[in-house]
């Protein structure tokens, strides 16, 4: 840290992205990327646009929010566009909450949460999950602090049904909830569809994993148009220009294509329900998933040399070194040659053991 870096970030620990390595090619199973292509007119957009870039973007991101709200049956005003949902999550963070306006979320999730709450510093409290690693929504009702939750959650995977969900929102009236949807496309139920019904509801969902665009950075929210344009004054105050032109037209040719985007999401469905049937045969344990990944492990390796073991071999999947979850790994779903690929790996590991 130089000597000039402000104290107001003394406590920062900076997010750590899954590892991006280019020592070999990897069969990568570590980041939550969906392994099948954009779509083909997709990749014709961003060629477009490519020779428009001499060209700032469109600040109102009108033709993206437009579609975003045609595909969820919201309006226009219930929408803001994002590079990543990432930056949707940091600007509700940054706009609803402070000194006096805390956020909770479970002690087993999403690990941005917290870099975003010692960002903006705002006190956060981390609500142990349940022994099987559900959330126990009691914890959330009524709890006088503006609450975020990623359903279905990571890394676990678990879904939270919506009457749950509604349960939390409603009974929170005067602080904000975050329902962070990047897995929603995977098998859970969304909230969007009661935006109308509660002011006090921000939905969040990705372009990174069903609709195969984790490298052109595109999120959402959608929420009572109040919210929207609080995030949107936060917008207009940090990066105007925050979804580029290429990412845009991207964004609406992928939305124009939703049926290739939900068909890929069947397949990752089929292929999580083999690949999981198939571990449980290796004598693992694996949570029940909502989502494109699993969360495993296996009594006879521990989490940490499970993921060494498959690194060396080539398969590369996400270890995490928090205490409670030391012991397991997640596992992205890839195409089914990946997959098994990985099972075959995995195979050859435990009978070395
Ligand atoms: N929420 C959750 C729960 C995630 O796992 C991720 C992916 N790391 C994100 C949000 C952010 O995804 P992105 O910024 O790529 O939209």
């Amino acid at each position: 840290m130089s000597r000039f870096f402000s104290h107001k970030y003394d406590k920062l620990k900076a997010y750590v992205p899954g590892e991006q390595p280019r020592d070999m090619q990897y069969v990568k199973l570590n980041t939550n990327e969906s392994p099948y292509p954009p779509s083909q007119s997709v990749i014709d957009a961003a060629k477009q646009q490519a020779g428009l870039l001499n060209l700032y973007s469109d600040p109102e991101i009108t033709s993206l929010t437009e579609q975003i709200s045609k595909i969820y049956g919201v309006s226009r005003s219930n929408v803001i566009c994002t590079n990543g949902s990432d930056e949707a999550l940091n600007f509700a963070f940054m706009a609803f909450c402070d000194q006096d306006r805390p956020i909770a979320f479970p002690d087993i999730t999403y690990g941005f949460y917290p870099v975003f709450a010692e960002l903006n510093n705002i006190p956060y409290e981390e609500i142990p999950l349940c022994d099987d690693f559900t959330i126990n929504v009691d914890d959330y009702c009524s709890c006088g602090k503006n609450v975020v939750i990623a359903n279905p959650n990571a890394p676990t995977g678990i879904a939270l049904s919506l009457d749950k969900i509604e349960r939390i929102i409603a009974s929170n009236p005067d602080n904000i909830v975050i329902i962070d949807e990047a897995y929603v496309d995977f098998g859970s139920d969304s909230a969007v569809s009661l935006i109308n019904k509660y002011s006090n509801l921000i939905v969040v969902q990705t372009f990174s994993k069903s609709r195969s665009m984790a490298g052109a950075r595109l999120g959402f929210a959608i929420a009572n148009e109040e919210l929207i344009r609080d995030m949107n004054t936060l917008r207009f105050s940090t990066n105007p220009y925050n979804v580029n032109r290429m990412t845009m037209a991207c964004g609406v040719a992928a939305l124009v294509d939703n049926d290739y985007y939900m068909e890929n999401c069947k397949q990752i469905i089929k292929t999580r329900e083999s690949t999981k049937a198939k571990l449980i045969d290796l004598g693992f344990e694996v949570l029940d998933s909502s989502t494109n990944f699993l969360f495993v492990k296996n009594k006879s390796i521990s989490g940490e040399r499970f993921y060494k073991e498959l690194k060396a071999r080539g398969v590369l999947v996400r270890h995490f070194s928090k205490d409670k979850i030391t012991e397991y790994n997640r596992v992205t779903i890839g195409t089914p040659e990946q997959m098994e690929c990985f099972i075959n790996v995995t195979k050859e590991i435990l009978g070395e053991l």
